[in-house]
């Protein structure tokens, strides 16, 4: 702890972000990160605990608290107070395949259970990695290891978000032939088609794909195992392959008249945005997907905040956001303490920029679509809302939110993005390995383990523990890493 007093001396303080009127303009990052020494301020709010509860990454009540990675907080933070970034990079790596991914997307478990935060604010942990790792890159630091010796395993790993990338990391590291398989056009996952460029810039993702690729690892892009890449070519092939292909099947909206024209999943929706920005090299921005058109975007969690602010991006006249549950409480209440993650109300950056734009909080609680309504050509013109209530239901004893009669309201929409979650793994990918599932069809390995029911077939990242977090898939790319090299080696060496 290189500065004792320093949690009493500095308030938290966070880059800045461009204002509302002007991000919407575009779909570039946002936030900007503090000069080094207002950073290293921040750093030295940083009070060492003995018990630093930032680094746990253990489940409490089902979520988790803390970072999964395990990153030495408390040690990076004070190399970052120091000034002694290369080193402060060099702790990070460590616990961590991509810092630069996480210090932009990650909600930041870390400081919801940083000490700091029970009486005042939290350590400023995020933007003091963005720090470490943009200095590592610039100062040319960042490096992918080529191994020396090769050991003559292969390994397939199939889909390229968080978890297969940092799978393919450290396998390539330990000297095993990699290739990655991604059914889409690039690589990266949600990373790539799923979370909004002005949240993640894709240069990034191809910045470190190339290093990746520099130190050996292979990626086969429109690659669709299961489809056109047969499985057993590549069980034959491979001494171990890795699925983690997500748990991209979303949660659909049985209403009546689902089938308007008009109602888009909204990863499916997001994903063609980026595409077609980053197909124009951002020459094109593809209005026409929302411009003029009243939105209505089921779902009140992150997806659906990233469906606000993209359509605002793109000219909507209005956008609505469902959320079927109660607002939550602006503070924590007795039954939610820290460290536990803080179910509390968040105003994101789509929202925001509604407020903005519109005046109002896009957010409508404890309400869904009861029917879509179409034209006489198909097209979807208005929805009918109704209200929710929470009901008991008297055989389970379970709490359900039920509709409320007579509260139906029927309002014009062009536009429906359905972000209500997703339910697992696809089908055909898990029908072609063979593997076992569990009740929410995500692939089934022994609590804590990477082996599926088939022999040489590892699981990791979304297919493996349901959509989650990206430093949840990085770590569960971490972790299956090591078991692969275990069982190829007959022991590992790599850092989980
Ligand atoms: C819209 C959206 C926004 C999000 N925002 C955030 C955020 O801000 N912060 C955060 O921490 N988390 C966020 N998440 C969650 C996070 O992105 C995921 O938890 C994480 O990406 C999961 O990583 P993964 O590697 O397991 O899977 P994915 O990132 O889903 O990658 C799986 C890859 O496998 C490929 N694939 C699937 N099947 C096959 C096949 N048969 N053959 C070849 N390839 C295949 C897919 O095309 C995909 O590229 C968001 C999720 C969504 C949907
Ligand atoms: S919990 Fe907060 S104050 Fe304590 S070591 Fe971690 S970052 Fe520093």
């Amino acid at each position: 702890m290189g500065k004792t007093t320093g949690f009493l001396e500095y308030e938290r303080k966070e880059g800045s972000v461009r204002t509302e009127e002007e991000r919407v303009k575009d779909f570039k990052e946002f936030h900007s990160a503090l000069p080094l020494n207002e950073q290293k301020k921040q750093a030295a709010r940083c009070m060492d605990c003995g018990i630093p509860f930032c680094q746990a990454g253990v489940m409490i009540s089902n979520m988790m608290s803390g970072c999964p990675l395990h990153n030495l907080v408390p040690e990076v933070n004070d190399l970052v107070y120091a000034g002694r970034l290369a080193e402060a990079y060099r702790r990070l790596c460590i616990t961590h395949s991509f810092p630069e991914f996480t210090s932009r997307v990650c909600p930041a478990l870390c400081e919801a259970a940083c000490t700091c935060g029970l009486h005042d604010k939290p350590v400023c942990t995020k933007e003091n990695e963005r720090t470490v790792i943009e200095y590592a890159y610039e100062n040319g630091l960042v490096k992918e290891e080529t191994p020396k010796v090769r050991t003559g395993k292969k390994v397939a790993v199939i889909g390229s978000g968080p978890a297969g990338l940092a799978a393919a990391q450290l396998l390539n590291s330990r000297g095993h032939e990699v290739t990655v398989y991604e059914r889409k056009d690039r690589v990266g996952g949600l990373l790539r088609y799923g979370i909004p460029n002005m949240k993640l810039d894709k240069s990034l993702i191809d910045r470190r794909v190339k290093l990746m690729e520099e130190a050996g690892i292979k990626f086969e892009v429109n690659a669709d195992v299961g489809r056109s890449v047969q499985a057993s070519t590549l069980l034959q092939e491979n001494d171990a392959v890795i699925l983690s292909c997500g748990a991209s099947n979303p949660r659909d909206i049985n209403a009546p008249g689902r089938d308007a024209k008009g109602i888009r999943f909204a990863v499916d929706f997001l994903s063609e945005v980026t595409k077609r920005l980053l197909d124009s090299d951002f020459k094109k921005v593809p209005y026409e997907l929302a411009k003029d058109k009243d939105v209505i975007v089921i779902g009140g969690g992150d997806t659906g905040n990233d469906c606000v602010g993209s359509c605002i991006r793109l000219g909507a006249k209005s956008v609505t956001q469902l959320e079927m549950m109660p607002k939550p409480a602006t503070d924590r209440l007795p039954s939610n303490p820290w460290p536990e993650w803080p179910r509390i109300l968040k105003v994101d950056y789509g929202q925001e920029e509604a407020i903005w734009k519109f005046g109002q909080d896009p957010r409508v609680y404890k309400t869904t679509v009861k029917e879509f309504i179409k034209d006489k050509k198909g097209n979807l013109k208005e929805v009918v809302l109704v209200s929710l209530e929470a009901k008991k239901d008297e055989k389970t004893g379970r709490m359900n939110m039920v509709p409320v009669e007579g509260s139906e309201k029927k309002i014009p929409a062009q536009l429906v993005l359905i972000a209500a979650g997703f339910l697992g793994s696809e089908k055909y990918v898990t029908e072609a390995f063979g593997v076992e599932l569990d009740g929410r069809t995500n692939v089934r390995t022994e609590a804590g383990r990477y082996r599926t029911s088939v022999k040489k077939v590892y699981a990791a990242g979304d297919v493996h523990i349901g959509q989650s977090l990206v430093v949840r898939a990085i770590s569960e790319g971490r972790k299956v890493a090591a078991a692969v090299d275990e069982d190829l080696m007959g022991y590992t060496n790599l850092s989980k």
